[in-house]
């Protein structure tokens, strides 16, 4: 039927207030507005960051994250219900906060700010802090996370190295490698960064064979998705020394249980799943919505769909 009743599931409140979205959305032609687990059933399309039962009597859903585990893809498909993701707005936010943890690491920043909240004056070992330019990243994984990265690290002289499924090469990459050949670029690598989504064939590709192929004195970066690393195997590297540390937004279990021995360790910065976080989401989620809803009404195929 067509898109007359377009609701904001409550859940999206994890990235932003779900009034802001309804509000951004309100000179649309259809009826927009917030609403609860119940409040599903009354709507033909939703905007939501959870699953629920409930969402396989709309139309259409749309997922406030890229990624898409947490949908049941299949059932989906089944039932007719159509998918979309807010993949392609996540490129520069994590390219940022990617050159952040890269810089943190180079420049000592984590340390010294560690220092400083405990009023304490002291200056890296000498040879401890370095410069970007002339170490490599090797980004697995080459879509909008990808690319982000590997753009903003090349704007700061880091040499670029792609891992995706082919070895066909991409403009911000200053080299590409086959998913098969995955251990000869970590082999090398100064940063080792994972930006695929999780599916099947991801699922713990960076295991103990993994950190093992990589440097003692390269660093780790999972902005992903937890379940893409075995943790247990990343925290015996770190513990082990095999690693010199690793900056993770994502776990297997979030939030990140406060027993995890990942808080603990020097070398590893921790942030909240907040990778991509920006005061334009609203705006940058909302784009994709808007242009969503006036395809659906003119009976265009939708964008960034998924199932
Ligand atoms: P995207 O669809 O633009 O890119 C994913 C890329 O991975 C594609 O190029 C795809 O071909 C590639 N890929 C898939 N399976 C692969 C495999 N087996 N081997 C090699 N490459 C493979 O998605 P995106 O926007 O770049 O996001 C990627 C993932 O990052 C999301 O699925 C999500 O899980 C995660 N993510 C995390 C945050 C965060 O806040 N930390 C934000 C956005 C996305």
């Amino acid at each position: 039927g067509k898109l007359e009743r377009l609701g904001v599931q409550e859940s999206v409140e994890a990235i932003f207030p779900p009034s802001e979205l309804a509000a951004f959305l309100s000179d649309l032609p259809v009826d927009v507005s917030v609403v609860d687990e119940a409040g599903i059933a009354d709507c033909d399309a939703v905007v939501t960051r959870n699953h629920f039962d409930a969402l396989f009597e709309v139309d259409w859903i749309h997922s406030t994250q890229a990624g898409v585990d947490r949908f049941p893809l299949e059932a989906l498909a089944e039932e007719g219900v159509a998918l979309t993701n807010s993949t392609g707005i996540h490129g520069r936010t994590v390219g940022e906060t990617v050159a952040g943890y890269l810089l943190a690491f180079a420049r000592r920043l984590h340390d010294q700010i560690a220092s400083a909240t405990e009023r304490r004056w002291e200056r890296p070992a000498w040879d401890e802090a370095f410069t970007l330019p002339g170490t490599t990243a090797c980004v697995v994984g080459t879509g909008t996370l990808g690319r982000g990265v590997a753009d903003v690290l090349g704007s700061l002289g880091v040499e670029t190295v792609g891992v995706r499924r082919s070895d066909d090469p991409l403009p911000e990459f200053d080299e590409m490698y086959a998913i098969e050949a995955l251990h000869e670029p970590i082999a090398t690598a100064d940063f080792v960064i994972v930006t695929v989504p999780l599916t099947e064939a991801t699922r713990g590709l960076f295991a103990a064979s993994e950190f093992d192929a990589m440097r003692s004195d390269a660093y780790f970066v999972n902005v992903a998705r937890g379940a893409v690393v075995d943790e247990r195997a990343l925290i015996d590297a770190l513990e082990a020394g095999d690693l010199a540390g690793a900056a993770l937004d994502v776990f297997e279990t979030e939030p990140l249980p406060e027993t995890s021995p990942l808080w603990e360790l020097d070398e590893v910065i921790v942030t909240p799943h907040a990778a991509a976080y920006t005061r334009d989401y609203v705006r940058d989620v909302g784009g994709i919505v808007r242009e969503n809803v006036e395809r659906s009404r003119r009976g265009e195929d939708l964008t960034n769909r998924v199932v």
